[in-house]
């Protein structure tokens, strides 16, 4: 593995150090206070798009060769990831723009479609959401389980169903809704629709109570008859054909493990920094206990950052990276809940009181063994590759 990282890109990690220092930090810590997510109208997101930032990696219809395929992007979005999950992951989420379906749009959705729903988000005139619907009350880990069905009604398609825990859903311009069409056939039954907001039949909006992560709103909501014209079909139908559809939904997945992983390793980073800050300012870096703990959190930060850029540079040499991805998400959400658990440790009875940034991280850390696939199913797929079987 060759790892470098050229002067632009450090350049871009110490801007992301100073966003994150300045504007990503103060604004999480409120949110977690406040126990709400960031409110649309938050001077927070008007300086987002002041910045440049919540816009998408496409180009515009005639813009010539491929968004974003610059050779290190992927690792450089990895470090960038670490960095600004290192001072708020929840940040992140809640940070406008077109969010985990671009990749899904970017790939496969027509051009038509790319530039009616990613157009939007080109120049934004003002701070804009999109989000990804697949989680259900029966269909979290087992996505093919998915009960969201999609009816053909002449040139339009007819959605009902229910969807949790998605990251944006009421302040999404659009949802990309996983839904199938017929629900004894299994994965290749799914396809992926777009639905804009206000579009009838879509409500129900309940935003979750979360443990942490609270930057950012994860929202339940409910389909009835929510009528959708055809061309709001993903890719249009001939991409449906087999099993592409449910094979959409597991690109976008196989594409984000590595930067969940990235984003634990920033949120661990965080934690031994603040231990070290803590035991400093309280005269216990004399103990033989105390400085123990320090090295294990740190031998753990590197092991995990290791992987992440281990699955990150095989993406980037477009070789597979199935086992890799996976195992780096396992482990480095693992090692974050250990590390803020060693840290929580450290800073005693103070830790326990709700308000130290090391309590914040122990509550904000357990989603990211959660999200875009479970630690179980991450070494059931680990395991299954391993010895040639289907994942
Ligand atoms: C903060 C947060 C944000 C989220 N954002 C989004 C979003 O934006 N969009 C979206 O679509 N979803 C989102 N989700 C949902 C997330 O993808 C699901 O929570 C996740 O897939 C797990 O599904 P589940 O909660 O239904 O748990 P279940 O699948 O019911 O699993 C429960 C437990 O059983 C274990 N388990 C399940 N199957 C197996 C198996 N075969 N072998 C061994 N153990 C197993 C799991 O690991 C878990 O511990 C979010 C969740 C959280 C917590």
């Amino acid at each position: 593995m060759e790892l470098r990282i050229d002067d632009a890109t450090r350049q871009k990690i110490e801007a992301a150090r100073e966003l994150g220092e300045k504007e990503f930090r103060p604004v999480g810590l409120e949110a977690d206070r406040n126990a709400a997510p960031i409110p649309v109208g938050h001077s927070f997101f008007d300086r987002c798009i002041e910045r440049g930032e919540g816009r998408t990696q496409w180009r515009g219809p005639n813009a010539s060769g491929e968004s974003g395929a610059r050779r290190g992007a992927v690792l450089t979005r990895l470090l960038l990831s670490e960095e600004f999950a290192y001072w708020d992951r929840g940040v992140i989420i809640a940070t406008p723009g077109p969010g985990l379906p671009e990749n899904n749009v970017l790939s496969i959705g027509t051009e038509e479609q790319k530039e009616r729903f990613l157009g939007p988000f080109v120049e934004p005139d003002k701070p804009r959401w999109a989000c990804f619907g697949m989680t259900e009350p029966g269909a979290g880990s087992d996505a093919a389980a998915i009960a969201t069905t999609a009816r053909k009604d002449g040139k339009h398609w007819i959605l009902n169903g229910a969807k949790c825990f998605i990251g944006g859903a009421s302040r999404s311009d659009w949802i990309l809704v996983q839904a199938t069409v017929d629900p004894t056939k299994g994965r290749g039954a799914q396809r992926a629709f777009f639905v804009e907001r206000g579009t009838p039949g879509l409500g129900g909006f309940n935003i979750e109570k979360k443990m942490g992560l609270k930057a950012y709103e994860s929202t339940s909501f409910t389909l009835q008859d929510v009528r959708v014209p055809e061309a709001n079909l993903l890719g249009g139908e001939a991409r449906y054909e087999s099993s592409a559809g449910f094979k959409t939904a597991m690109r976008t997945f196989n594409a984000g493990r590595p930067v969940i992983a990235a984003n634990a390793v920033g949120m661990a980073r965080a934690a031994l920094d603040e231990s070290i800050r803590f035991a400093r300012e309280h005269d216990l870096l004399a103990k033989d206990r105390v400085r123990d703990r320090i090295e294990a959190m740190s031998r753990m930060v590197r092991k995990a950052r290791f992987l992440c850029l281990k699955a990150g540079w095989l993406a980037e040499e477009q070789r597979p990276n199935i086992i890799e991805a996976s195992m780096s998400k396992a482990l480095a959400a693992q090692i974050a809940q250990q590390a803020t658990t060693i840290g929580l440790e450290l800073v005693g009875t103070i830790g326990g009181r709700g308000d130290h940034l090391i309590e914040k991280l122990y509550r904000d850390v357990k989603a990211m063994d959660i999200v875009e696939g479970t630690g179980q199913v991450q070494r059931m797929i680990i395991a299954r590759s391993l010895v040639g079987l289907p994942r």
